[in-house]
């Protein structure tokens, strides 16, 4: 099945082959993003304290969506869907450690074959190539794993102070030449990912009265609050380079945090909001009006709807939509639609056995349609169903535990299993040569 699936997603007999020839005001692209950033402690997403000035006008200017989930809720599957618009089940990068397949098309890579510069400094372990395979996918790809950020005892993460400095040293020169190609910078900052430091700057800005130690929550508030500020001094620097008004601009985070709702702390295993719900925007005012977009939107988006803006052709098999109708003609926002979500053991550990990694992590799989929420927990045969009108905080299931899955969320599931089984089992898919022409002439692989 996921042969198909795969297959499916990078053939392109069908498809009209366009000119290789870059727009000459294809726009250079920012992609920002946070790591464990959940929506709600975002101002502009309804928190009640001032934690995001910053970002508040960056989206408020922009494009806000405002209902925008993760497909898995862990830093490198995650991403893998960022980049290549495909559910964890089918890249096969579900858990930290296990790396997408070979040879998937991606943003980056079509864009790079388009003619675009790409570049990612990443500040996360997990995002390192040799465990996601995602550094494969761009050009430059600088991993800056200078410190721990609290005790500087393992590296393996950085300050948001190093990666930005990193990143504008090699923008600064990258940015500067006349003629030069268009740029795709990917820029990740791991702030405010536990464990979760103190900003006193910050508490103070908040109003944080000392009364004994601050509770983990005000420290991820004084955290994000702090990764606000320095988006809006890093892009300040970035606009002394680059054109701002012919930018665009993209923000959002890979996965919230759970900060002790439904018991629970952290991410990764539970597709509860905290986790699901993220962040997510977007710039480009030479193009795009302010707008805000109130239906549901996925991670796996981006991609689509990045090609769409500057006038690429849409991969077929994308598992993303394409919103750049709606952001610059302005098409209607989709009805009724579903998106799909699921979560896995999140590191894969030497004693398991090693060709059934993927399908024996699957922890739980997820639809949303329409604002309602349905989760399944296949091994222990739970289910929960969530009215998040009137329900956000997911307290008051709809169904009973033990009910069976709902017909579309049980295909899912079978789905998800399907590609699972298949991504352990075989190897990539194999394309004959002229499909592999075809791919090469439009970008969609190298
Ligand atoms: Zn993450």
């Amino acid at each position: 099945v996921l042969a198909v699936l795969i297959t499916s997603a990078v053939l392109l007999g069908s498809v009209a082959l366009p000119g290789l020839l870059l727009a000459a005001d294809s726009p250079d692209i920012v992609l920002v993003t946070v790591d464990t950033l959940r929506a709600d402690r975002l101002s502009i997403y309804g928190y009640e304290l001032e934690t995001t000035p910053f970002l508040d006008g960056f989206l408020g200017e922009g494009v806000l969506f405002r209902d925008a989930r993760t497909v898995e809720p862990l830093t490198g599957p995650a991403f893998a869907s960022l980049f290549t618009s495909l559910h964890p089940h089918q890249h096969g990068g579900t858990r930290n450690g296990l790396r997408m397949r070979d040879g998937l098309a991606s943003l980056p890579r079509i864009l790079a074959r388009r003619g675009y510069t790409t570049a990612g400094f990443i500040s996360n372990w997990t995002l390192r190539d040799e465990l996601s395979g995602i550094g494969a996918h761009f050009e430059i790809y600088r991993e800056i794993l200078t410190k721990k950020r609290w005790f500087g005892l393992a590296k393996s993460e950085a300050t948001a102070e190093d990666v930005t400095t990193e990143m504008l040293e090699w923008l600064d020169e990258a940015g500067e030449p006349a003629g030069r190609k268009p740029l795709f910078l990917w820029v990740h900052y791991v702030e405010p990912h536990a464990p979760y430091k103190l900003h006193d700057e910050f508490a103070d800005r908040l109003g944080f009265e000392q009364v004994g130690t601050f509770s983990n929550s005000r420290k991820y508030d004084t955290e994000v609050a702090h990764i606000d500020d320095h988006l809006g001094k890093m892009l300040g620097s970035v606009f002394e380079v680059l054109d701002r008004e012919k930018t665009l601009t993209v923000f959002l985070s890979d996965h919230g945090e759970s900060l002790g709702e439904h018991g629970y702390w952290g991410h990764g295993r539970h597709l509860y909001e905290p986790t699901l719900h993220i962040p997510m925007g977007l710039q480009w005012p030479a193009r795009i009006d302010a707008q805000e977009v109130t239906s549901a939107a996925s991670i796996l988006d981006l991609a689509p709807t990045l090609l769409g803006l500057i006038g690429l052709p849409q991969p077929p098999g994308l598992a993303g939509f394409d919103w750049s109708p709606v952001l610059t003609g302005g098409a209607a926002e989709p009805t009724g639609r579903t998106t799909y979500h699921q979560t896995h053991r999140s590191s894969v550990e030497p004693s398991e056995e090693s060709d059934r990694l993927r399908r024996k992590g699957l922890l739980e799989v997820g639809t949303y349609k329409d604002g309602t929420k349905e989760i399944c927990r296949p091994v222990k045969g739970r289910r929960w169903v969530f009215d998040l009108e009137a329900d956000r905080a997911e307290k008051a299931s709809l169904v009973e535990l033990g009910s069976a899955c709902s017909e579309a969320t049980g295909a899912w599931l079978e789905r998800v299993r399907a590609g699972l089984e298949a991504s352990d089992d075989l190897p990539p898919p194999e394309l004959g040569e002229e499909d592999l022409d075809q791919l090469r002439a439009l970008g969609y692989i190298d």
